[in-house]
């Protein structure tokens, strides 16, 4: 509280922060209340949301209040309902002990008879959208000519909102001498305009440099194909179970059918679009701040001025349209000194927007690989863990106990917890079972990530020790042909010397499949398949000679495995029948499949989904 007070904030303001748990000021609140307390200097200030710039202008300007002049003397214009009625809402906690200062807040989507009401009774501070000020001031129910400050907050949002030419009309309604504060996260042609035009003689802080978001957002990135977008949206959110994110879409069908989709697959959100009645979006934002949401579909527009703290993540489903949105949206993270991700889904065409906002918030985006299922469960049940143990026993649970052992009596303790696990997360374990990659290789960036995984079923070798060496193999048959990773991994249990073979990377091809078994399995692997037919066709696995495969082992991020789904039919004489019967590798075509040479076709062995070893 110290540092409040020599910055010259009053005692009774001092109670009022005190009590919301404020301690010592932030940065934008250490250098702009000393300026706005003291001298008669306008101010450009670029900050964040989520830097504590409420205050910082809130704070000096309470003080500098007259309580018996009894005319508006403070206007502050926000772009949105939300952040009206949040400022008013902080205003009003700072000067809790100052019981004679009235604020009120004034915005469009309500009974204007309400407000004049408010107005007429007298206030000192106006907290207000421009629009809804401006059909006031044409009532004449509110008079600003005596105000001795104005703040225009989110002064870019504003103006991407289209208020210009209502906020020319407002600030000619105030008298040429007072202070003129413009609070703004970035700074393009336009506000630097209205700075020109209206502040005088203006000093400039900046939190954070211009355009640049907040030193506590990291920036990640995964790259997919457009199609894969909601699968990667899917499995980033699964893969984070403590996530309370914004997902920002670019139009509002988007945002209602991503939400739709979410829903649908079990996940707590909810879509904010312009289409919504102020009820409707008063309900979703009540529920996502009450946390009963876990995600918010929102898009640019419905969501400016949204103020919500805490957010883990932001995620652009698409980049935005203009580059200087996103430091708006990843700024609605990494608040008050916390940590946020900022995530965007790109396709390859995208990487020179990418590489643009880089540029723009000098900061590189970390390439992220899309987690495969193992990965997901794991994070999952790490998190279904915590939450048991994290719980307080039931008081009463000693009424209960005895029928629950006696319930359980004939099980051990790792039955128990298999069988509880296997319940709460059955669907969620058989949703990601053999989960495909998605991942697009980004070879600027050396493609990898962290993992350094990108095989077909995800696993992370990282957690099986990072240094595994694989044996790749080909198999003669592909998706053409109906083969699923999952049909890949049957096939190898089925007909190897053991269960339990480690599986690497798993390729399917159109026509055929590569993949990897670790070598310390491999010799347990592929007794024969010659005589293991898949839908009619006879199976050939080949083993990839050593030396091919030292780049795999050297350099994992250029390998066969990369995560590209290429049709290789360059590999292969791959020309179809009309009845999309292929030729073989003999080069013969026609209805009758023969088997790799020196394999016996007459008593092949039939695999399908549900036949069962012969
Ligand atoms: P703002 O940028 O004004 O929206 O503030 C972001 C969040 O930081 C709000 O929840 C504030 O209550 C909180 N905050 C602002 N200043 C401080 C401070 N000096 N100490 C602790 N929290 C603060």
């Amino acid at each position: 509280m110290e540092k409040f007070r020599e910055l010259g904030v009053s005692e009774e303001m001092l109670k009022g922060i005190a009590d919301l748990g404020f301690e010592t000021p932030s940065p934008v609140q250490e250098k702009a209340i000393p300026v706005i307390l003291g001298e008669e200097n306008d101010l450009v200030v670029l900050a964040q949301t989520g830097t504590g710039k409420t205050a910082a202008f809130g704070l000096p300007l309470l003080q500098k209040i007259e309580p018996e002049w009894n005319n508006v003397q403070v206007l502050i214009l926000s772009p949105t309902r939300e952040l009206c009625v949040q400022i008013g809402n902080d205003l009003r906690n700072y000067s809790k002990y100052r019981k004679d200062i009235r604020v009120t807040c004034v915005y469009g989507g309500t009974d204007i008879r309400r407000q004049i009401k408010d107005l007429q009774r007298g206030v000192h501070v106006v907290v207000a959208t421009p629009g809804r000020l401006v059909d006031l001031l044409n009532r004449k129910a509110i008079n600003i000519e005596s105000v001795f400050a104005v703040v225009l907050d989110e002064a870019d949002e504003m103006l991407n909102m289209g208020f210009q030419e209502d906020l020319d009309f407002i600030l000619s309604n105030t008298p040429k001498e007072k202070n003129t504060y413009l609070f703004s996260a970035t700074m393009p042609k336009e506000v630097e305009r209205i700075a020109r035009n209206y502040l005088v003689n203006q000093k400039e802080i900046s939190v954070g440099k211009k355009n640049q978001g907040a030193d506590t957002v990291s920036h990640q990135y995964y790259m997919v194909r457009a199609k894969d977008c909601y699968e990667t949206l899917r499995r980033i959110v699964d893969c984070a179970p403590s996530m309370y994110a914004i997902i920002f879409t670019r139009t509002k069908n988007d945002a209602q059918d991503i939400a739709k989709h979410l829903q649908r697959d079990g996940i707590d959100c909810d879509a904010l679009h312009g289409d919504l009645s102020q009820a409707q979006r008063d309900n979703v934002m009540n529920a996502f701040r009450a946390k009963r949401l876990k995600v918010l579909v929102a898009t640019d527009v419905a969501a400016r001025g949204l103020d919500v703290d805490n957010l883990t993540h932001v995620i652009n489903y698409n980049l935005p349209e203009d580059v200087e949105s996103y430091t708006h949206r990843s700024g609605r993270t990494g608040r008050a000194g916390k940590e946020g991700i900022s995530i965007a889904i790109i396709h390859s065409k995208e990487k020179g927007k990418l590489r643009r906002i880089e540029n723009m918030l000098k900061k590189q985006f970390e390439y992220k690989s899309v987690p495969g299922g193992e990965e997901i469960c794991r994070a999952q049940l790490a998190f279904y863990g915590d939450k048991i143990l994290a719980s307080e026993e039931y008081e009463d649970m000693d009424l209960y106990a005895q029928e629950v052992y006696d319930k359980f009596a004939g099980l051990t303790k790792e039955e128990v917890l298999r069988h509880l696990v296997s319940y709460e997360f059955g669907r969620l374990l058989k949703k990601y079972k053999n989960t495909d990659d998605l991942n697009i290789e980004d070879d600027d960036r050396g493609g990898r990530s962290e993992r350094g995984d990108r095989g077909g079923r995800d696993r992370d070798r990282r957690g099986r020790g990072g240094d595994t060496v694989y044996s790749t193999f080909t198999l003669n048959v592909g998706r053409e042909d109906g083969l699923t990773p999952k049909d890949l991994m049957s096939l190898i249990n089925k007909y190897s010397r053991r269960r339990g073979i480690g599986v690497g990377g798993i390729r399917i091809f159109d026509t055929d499949t590569k993949f990897e078994i670790d070598e310390d399995s491999a010799s347990d692997f592929a007794v024969d398949f010659s005589k293991v037919l898949f839908n009619g066709i006879p199976l050939e696995i080949k083993a990839i000679p050593t030396r091919d495969r030292g780049r795999r082992r050297d350099d994992r991020g250029k390998g066969d495995f990369s995560g590209r789904r290429e049709r290789r039919s360059s590999d292969r004489n791959d020309s179809r029948d009309r009845g999309g019967r292929r030729d073989d590798r003999n080069g013969n075509s026609g209805g009758k499949r023969r088997g790799r040479p020196g394999s016996d076709p007459k008593k092949p062995r039939n695999f399908n989904r549900s036949s069962s070893r012969s």
